[in-house]
């Protein structure tokens, strides 16, 4: 069985709220259900530990949460975990995990240098690029956005 990836053991680890997201409570079970966004792993979260359970095991320990219009919680593309992988293959680091108006975001920590933007930009032709000024709450931001998955990356504008 899949043991998680690196970013939901560390979240798991530090008690970083936000990967494994909590996406539900199990009164009778004295549990949390988590999801990782980056690898889609299921976490049973209990007073004292926690471990990858399967989707089959979340769905028997948390019926109610999985019942009625249950909404699937998104998992970052294949695409956009590329182009996280060469971030953090450069140097980078994961600034926090974000749900956008359309997308869910993993917000990185450091601007992209230009180097590394025209690489990204070669090897991500299937994903769209932005690029935002600061407007509204959002931080001034470019990155690449997978319209299908609606998942995406960013990075901070210097
Ligand atoms: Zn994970």
């Amino acid at each position: 069985m899949s043991q998680g990836c690196q970013h939901c053991r560390a979240g798991i680890l530090t008690g970083r709220s936000e990967v494994p997201n909590r996406v539900a409570t199990s009164i009778k079970a004295h549990a949390h259900l988590r999801h990782c966004p980056f690898c889609g792993s299921w976490w049973e979260e209990g007073e004292r530990e926690a471990h990858v359970v399967s989707e089959e095991q979340a769905r028997s320990i948390f019926p109610s949460y999985f019942g009625g219009d249950y909404e699937e919680p998104k998992t970052f593309s294949a695409a956009i975990l590329n182009v996280l992988t060469s971030a953090l293959d450069a140097g980078g680091s994961v600034e926090a995990v974000a749900q956008w108006s359309k997308a869910l975001v993993v917000q990185m920590k450091r601007p992209l240098t230009d180097a590394m933007r025209t690489n990204l930009q070669e090897k991500s032709a299937d994903l769209r690029f932005f690029r935002h000024n600061l407007v509204s709450h959002y931080e001034a931001s470019e990155g690449f956005m997978d319209d299908r998955s609606a998942t995406a990356i960013s990075f901070p504008l210097s």
